[in-house]
């Protein structure tokens, strides 16, 4: 009988909408997909083909007509009707394990910086999806919150969570966002940084998969203890054949450099232009860095030496935004003021 009622009820559903990979949380089970944020479309029907990692395996594999595409690639809906069959196909797969037949409630986190047109599309692409009440939350606040930050104590926290299309940095305190930048300087920047590079040192063209291995295999921020080098293959610009080189940390170093250099030169914009008193509690505190672009051997460390505040990298970096859309759907009148917008009534549990 109770149970009953309980499936009656809609499941409860976090999601990170990255612009590289789209995480789902759902109540009871914790994350339960964790997919490229990519979308397989026949151009010729116009139908979508496959979505996440079935999607992603196609990719560069499809007869002409079939495009692999990434709808959000600047942390923005490029693309809303393929973002909301997309979201469609993530909500239709957790409600089915959730076993519950409502109507789900949906937490969605967003790009900081996202404009109001953007948050009402994402919201309506929820809805059309099936949810029955959508929350957005932005997803260095979700991040924050997914990494246990106190962030609605009156107390200074900074987060900088480096994706795939966006980079958002942000001061939290007291439940809000104080200060923040969103720029287009992460994960494909460094990509194309690495394409560039080996391109004019080697007059070799490689692919983005090749370029994004080499980065995750040897890429760093400052000098490692020990060298690393890596054999990557491409097309000779000369021949036009395939040949072989081996590039080194360092090399790898130079190429994300000026991309690095525009990361540090942001965050220090963004203390410069922090209240005292909340600088004072980050300088105590330390500033986390979040999302894939944080594993980048390093990183963490020039920061610090260059900011003269501590930094450090969360636990599991990639998850924190999805933890937080978590933690935030489970305990929805808590979190009541994080939420960007809620025209939504929250009805008694
Ligand atoms: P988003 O939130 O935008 O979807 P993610 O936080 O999921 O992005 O991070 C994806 C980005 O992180 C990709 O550009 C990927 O290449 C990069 N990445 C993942 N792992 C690593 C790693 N170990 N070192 C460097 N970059 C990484
Ligand atoms: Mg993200």
């Amino acid at each position: 009988m109770l149970e009953r009622f309980y499936s009656m009820l809609g499941a409860d559903i976090g999601i990170d909408l990255g612009t590289a990979n789209t995480l789902v949380y759902l109540r009871d089970h914790g994350i339960i997909i964790n997919e490229p944020s990519v979308v397989a479309l026949n151009q010729k029907t116009n139908r979508v083909v496959a979505v996440g990692s079935d999607a992603k395996q196609m990719l560069g594999r499809t007869p002409g007509h079939v495009v692999a595409i990434r709808p959000l690639v600047d942390g923005v809906i490029s693309d809303f009707e393929v973002t909301e069959e997309m979201l469609a196909h993530f909500i239709g797969k957790a409600v089915k394990l959730s076993k519950k037949n409502g109507r789900p409630r949906v937490v969605i986190g967003v790009p900081s910086g996202i404009t109001n047109v953007e948050t009402r599309a994402v919201r309506d692409a929820a809805v059309n999806a099936g949810a029955r009440e959508v929350y957005i939350v932005e997803e260095p606040m979700a991040a924050a919150i997914g990494i246990r930050l106190p962030v609605q104590d009156p107390v200074g926290s900074m987060v900088i969570d480096i994706g795939g299309g966006t980079t958002d940095i942000a001061v939290i305190s007291l439940g809000g966002i104080v200060n923040s930048k969103n720029l287009k300087v992460a994960g494909d920047r460094f990509n194309n940084d690495i394409i560039s590079y080996i391109r004019d040192e080697f007059k070799i063209l490689i692919g983005e998969r090749t370029a994004e291995n080499v980065k995750i295999a040897i890429g760093s921020a400052t000098k490692p203890k020990e060298p690393m080098e890596a054999a990557i293959r491409g097309r000779d610009l000369l021949t036009g054949l395939p040949r072989e080189v081996i590039v080194t940390d360092a090399d790898i170093r130079e190429a994300l450099a000026p991309s690095i250099q525009v990361l540090l030169d942001s965050t220090k914009e963004v203390l410069e232009t922090t209240p005292p008193e909340i600088l004072s509690d980050i300088m105590n505190r330390g500033i986390v860095i979040v999302g894939g672009g944080a594993l980048i051997y390093g990183l963490a460390d020039l920061l610090a030496q260059t900011l003269k505040f501590p930094v450090a990298v969360a636990d599991d970096p990639l998850t924190a935004v999805a933890r937080g859309t978590g933690i935030v759907v489970e305990n929805l009148e808590q979190y009541r003021e994080v939420l960007i917008e809620h025209d939504n009534e929250l009805p008694p549990r």
